[in-house]
C-alpha cells in the first residue's frame, strides 16, 4: 500500500521515518443513503499512534465535524463511514489539518505525541522534545475528545473483565479476612507455634492453607499470612497480565482459585441467609400463634361479657 510521510511539509523527504498509508475512500450507496467509506481509516489512525478511542474515533469524527456530517465507526468490521459523498482528496486535506492540530508537536513537528486531557484542556505532549502543545480550545472536535478521552482505552468487554476481576479479588479479600480472624482465635486458644522449615511456599500450598480450616495447628501464623500475601500479589499480577493482553482469556489459575473461594463464600452466605429465614419464619409463626391465642382470649372474654349481660337482663 502506498505510504506517505506524516505531515505535508515532509512530503519531499525521502528519508523521513514517520509514514502513514495514503487515505483511501470509496463512495457507497446512493440517494439519501449515500456515504463515504474511509477504507483505511484504522491503518491511518494506527500510523498516527493514537490509542483506540482517540485513534479511529477521533480521526473519523474530525471529518464529521469539518464536513458537518454524521460519522459511524463499526468496531467489528473497522468500517469508517462519513455520511454523504466526499472527495477522497478533500478528506486527505482534512486529515492533514487533523495531523497539524492534533498529532504533530507544535514546537518540533514530530508526530510522536501523546494526547493529554485535563479538565477542559487538551494538549499534546511531544515524545521527542518534551514540549507540551495546547490545542486551540475553540476547535470543534474538542467536545468529542473531552467526552471520549484517550484514556478510555478499554473496550466494553475489557471493562467487564476488569470489573469481574476486581469483584472477585474483593470477595477473596473478605474471605481471607474471615479466615484470618478464625485462625487468630484458634492460634490464641492453642498457643502452639510450630515452624516448618525448608518448605517453599507455593501457590498450591497457600491455597491449601486457605482451604484447610482445620489445619491451623500445624502451621505458623506468620507463614500463613505471608503466603496469603504472595498469592494475592500473584493474583493481582495475573489480573493485570490478563487485562494487558486485553482479551477473554479468563480461565487462569487465579480465576479458578478466586472462583472457588467465592463459591465457598457464597455458599456460606446462602447458609446464613437460610438460617435467618428459618428464624424469621419461626418468629412469624410464633407471632401468629400469639395473635391467635390473644384473639381466642378476647373472644372468650367477649362471650363471657355477653353472657353476663344476658344474665343481668
Ligand atoms: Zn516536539
Amino acid at each position: 500500500m502506498a505510504s506517505i510521510n506524516i505531515g505535508g511539509e515532509n512530503a519531499g523527504d525521502a528519508f523521513y521515518r514517520y509514514k502513514m498509508p495514503r487515505l483511501k475512500a470509496r463512495i457507497e450507496g446512493r440517494g439519501n443513503g449515500i456515504k463515504t467509506n474511509v477504507e483505511n481509516n484504522v491503518d491511518i489512525a494506527k500510523a498516527l499512534e493514537r490509542p483506540p478511542e482517540c485513534a479511529w474515533g477521533h480521526v473519523l469524527k474530525y471529518f464529521g465535524c469539518e464536513l458537518g456530517a454524521q460519522t459511524k465507526f463499526e468496531r467489528e468490521s473497522g468500517n469508517s463511514i462519513v455520511n454523504g459523498a466526499h472527495d477522497p482528496k478533500r478528506l486527505a486535506e482534512l486529515l492533514e489539518g487533523f495531523i497539524k492540530k492534533y498529532v504533530q508537536c507544535y514546537s518540533c513537528n514530530n508526530p510522536e505525541t501523546v494526547v493529554k486531557v485535563k479538565k477542559e484542556n487538551i494538549s499534546l505532549k511531544c515524545k521527542a522534545c518534551g514540549a507540551v502543545s495546547d490545542v486551540d480550545p475553540r476547535l470543534k472536535l474538542n467536545t468529542f475528545i473531552l467526552k471520549n478521552p484517550p484514556d478510555a482505552k478499554l473496550s466494553k468487554a475489557e471493562k467487564k473483565v476488569k470489573k469481574m476481576e476486581s469483584e472477585r479479588l474483593k470477595g477473596l479479600e473478605g474471605f481471607k479476612e474471615e479466615k484470618k480472624e478464625k485462625k487468630e482465635k484458634k492460634e490464641k486458644k492453642e498457643k502452639k507455634v510450630k515452624k516448618k522449615e525448608g518448605e517453599a511456599p507455593t501457590a498450591e500450598s497457600s491455597q491449601a492453607a486457605a482451604e484447610a480450616d482445620s489445619s491451623g495447628g500445624s502451621e505458623d501464623e506468620e507463614e500463613v499470612v505471608w503466603m496469603t500475601d504472595t498469592s494475592e500479589a500473584a493474583m493481582a499480577a495475573r489480573a493485570a497480565e490478563q487485562l494487558s493482553s486485553a482479551t477473554a482469556a479468563l480461565v487462569t489459575q487465579g480465576n479458578v482459585e478466586a472462583e472457588r473461594e467465592e463459591e465457598r463464600r457464597r455458599k456460606k452466605k446462602e447458609e446464613e441467609a437460610r438460617k435467618r429465614a428459618e428464624e424469621e419464619e419461626e418468629a412469624r409463626k410464633k407471632e401468629v400463634e400469639d395473635l391467635a391465642r390473644k384473639k381466642e382470649a378476647e373472644d372468650l372474654a367477649r362471650k363471657k361479657e355477653a353472657e353476663e349481660e344476658e344474665l343481668a337482663a
